[in-house]
């Protein structure tokens, strides 16, 4: 049995298939991951085909059926194309580093809607162009990293439980977290944070949206999270996009 199931959802691939159709995978609101075939996708003439195009936001109706792996969309309305962050080389970059990273490391069928409305926000923020796109990344990666279920936001010494602030210069264990700096020096050292480094962490991670930041710290970070996610999870190998585009 399959039913009508009606959701948000950003577009994170599309691929050709076979000689009339395409693949997408989406990011839906209500079921997570979903892949999905658009009958047709390939014509010109396809209303959907259009509409479903990598990282629009759009409302799909899909059949749904649970033992299946590819579900066939049956409609689709477009909410938003985000054509500033498409005209922007930059923006474009980062925006395509957020829907890699909901694509190699969110679990097929795993709702997660909160995840989802940050995914959106982001978007919307870099579609705005009020804020640098890395600076905003940035910001996702922490978010992400949060929703992934790994917290990196506790800022304390590991090993003496000092309280780690801006103050502090802080060195990082991959197995261990945080440290200070007197003991960190019996420990192995994956990442070091400069005082103006961690500060720029710490205020990142809050609500505030003033940050003073340089782009060669927000290099740093997007370093620290790729090689945090790395050591987590072996099978991602990087967020390419930000890099070759
Ligand atoms: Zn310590």
């Amino acid at each position: 049995m399959s039913h009508l199931e009606k959701t948000n959802a950003i577009v994170l691939t599309k691929l050709n298939f076979g000689d009339t159709s395409k693949i997408v995978t989406l990011f839906t609101e209500e079921f997570g991951k979903e892949t999905c075939i658009i009958k047709g996708g390939r014509s010109s003439k396809s209303k959907f085909g259009a509409i479903i195009d990598v990282m629009n936001h759009v409302q799909v109706i899909f059949y749904k059926k649970q033992s299946r792996e590819v579900q066939l969309i049956s409609q689709a309305d477009l909410i938003s194309h985000f054509p500033h962050i498409k005209q922007n080389l930059d923006s474009l970059k980062y925006a395509s580093g957020v829907l890699e990273l909901l694509n190699s490391l969110t679990i097929s069928n795993e709702q997660n809607s909160k995840l989802f409305r940050g995914t959106i926000k982001i978007l919307n923020l870099m579609d705005k162009e009020e804020n640098h796109p890395q600076l905003l990344f940035v910001k996702y990666l922490m978010f992400f990293v949060d929703e992934l279920g790994y917290s990196l936001k506790e800022y304390e010494c590991k090993i003496c439980g000092n309280p780690l602030d801006e103050n502090s210069d802080v060195l990082y264990n991959q197995e261990k977290g945080f440290m200070c700096v007197n003991c960190g020096k019996h420990q192995l050292i994956n990442f070091e944070f400069s005082k103006e480094l961690f500060k720029l962490l710490i205020c990142l991670s809050g609500r505030q949206n003033e940050c003073k930041y340089s782009i060669e710290n927000l290099n740093r970070l997007v370093s620290f999270f790729e090689k945090f996610l790395k050591y987590h999870i072996p099978e991602f190998k990087g967020i390419k996009s930000i890099y070759t585009l």
